[in-house]
């Protein structure tokens, strides 16, 4: 194995995707989709833009697209940057923004993307331990970093930081990116979207997977000033032009266009995560206080790794990792009622002592 590749390629990790099984039908709270359809606008995008024929290349500048989200947050087509997936996004930042020279920064416990991404780059990082509440500590983030990043609310904990202190990481980076990768935000955080003409070196990367029902798409966003736009342009054409194909151009501008749907369901979520919350204290978890659309929890007298094989055992999949300090947490997507009626269900069931 690894005969004729790279020395490079050879000493990579790769990052390892929350499952997608085909064998059975399960209970899918592994990946945080959404359990909802996504706008009807955008199905009826997809339709047209495929019937309108895909003899043609897309727009290379998604302008249509980019304008729509322009309008949506407030801000100039030329300070929206588009890309398939904000994973390609992130990888984007990491090539447009980070270096070899100094180490960029994030959190021990967070999106398991950004080594990888280092790794492929060539770019060193350190990372930064979370406080023990798994909040984020704000002062170590400060000074001469080769460049930030980390979700936010975070990922997998779902906690959020408030916006002043995502300030003041910019604030106190003034040499370097501050890249926040907001792609839980629409479930109940702020978004440092608000901020950018007072912080040049701030960058917003946002997605189409969560809160808009379109993971399948591959479909995600940037915000930030010109100049960084125009740096990530600068990497999108000097590796491939058409990243996005012209369905997904057309059915993410429809769901950004109808935002009645969006509201709607984002509540949704929302006020099922919060009952969701309440059902597993009641059993004796603890529950991350959690911005997004997944709960962090443990319980006290349950391992991890017994729940999660208990839960899979019943048809139900979640997230669990195998690092030190987060083995007996699960993170659990927020699904349906349905679906949160028969985690409930199994979990009593796994938390009675027979
Ligand atoms: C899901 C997720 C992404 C990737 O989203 P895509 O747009 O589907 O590539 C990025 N960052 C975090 C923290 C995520 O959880």
């Amino acid at each position: 194995m690894k005969e004729f590749w790279s020395s490079r390629i050879r000493a990579l990790e790769p990052y390892t995707p929350g499952e997608q099984p085909r064998d059975r039908k399960w209970i899918k709270l592994n990946t945080n989709e959404n359990p909802y359809p996504p706008s009807p606008r955008a199905l009826e995008a997809v339709r047209a833009a495929a019937e309108a024929g895909l003899r043609l290349y897309p727009d290379p500048e998604a302008s249509a697209l980019r304008e729509a989200l322009a309008e949506f947050h407030g801000r100039k087509p030329e300070e929206v940057f588009v890309g398939n997936g904000s994973d390609e996004i992130l990888a984007f930042c990491f090539q447009a923004f980070f270096g070899p020279e100094q180490p960029v920064v994030f959190p021990d416990i967070t999106y398991s993307f950004y080594p990888v991404y280092a790794g492929l780059f060539g770019v060193p990082f350190r990372q930064i331990p979370l406080n023990e509440d798994f909040t984020l500590p704000v002062e170590r983030f400060l000074g001469d970093n080769g460049g930030v990043v980390f979700p936010n609310p975070n990922a997998p904990t779902g906690i959020a930081l408030p916006l002043a202190e995502v300030e003041r990481i910019a604030s106190g980076n003034p040499r370097a990116v501050v890249v926040i990768d907001e792609a839980y935000v629409d479930f109940g955080a702020e978004s440092a979207a608000a901020c950018l003409d007072r912080h040049p070196n701030l960058l917003v990367a946002r997605t189409f997977s969560k809160s808009r029902a379109l993971a399948g798409l591959r479909v995600g966003y940037a915000l930030g000033s010109a100049n960084l736009i125009a740096a990530l342009n600068c990497v999108k054409n000097s590796f491939n032009s058409y990243t996005l194909d012209r369905v997904a151009l057309a059915a993410a501008e429809a769901s950004v266009r109808d935002r009645a749907y969006f509201e709607e369901r984002r509540r949704e979520v929302m006020a099922t995560r919060t009952r969701t919350a309440a059902r597993l204290e009641a059993l004796g978890f603890e529950v991350c206080p959690s911005c997004a659309n997944f709960l962090f929890v443990r319980h006290p007298d349950y391992g991890g790794k017994a729940l999660y094989e208990g839960l899979r055992e019943r048809g139900i999949l979640v997230r669990r990792w195998d690092q030190r300090r987060v083995q007996d947490h699960l993170r659990i997507t927020v699904g349906s009622e349905a679906d949160m009626d028969a985690l409930m269900d199994a979990l009593s069931a796994l938390t009675t002592r027979r």
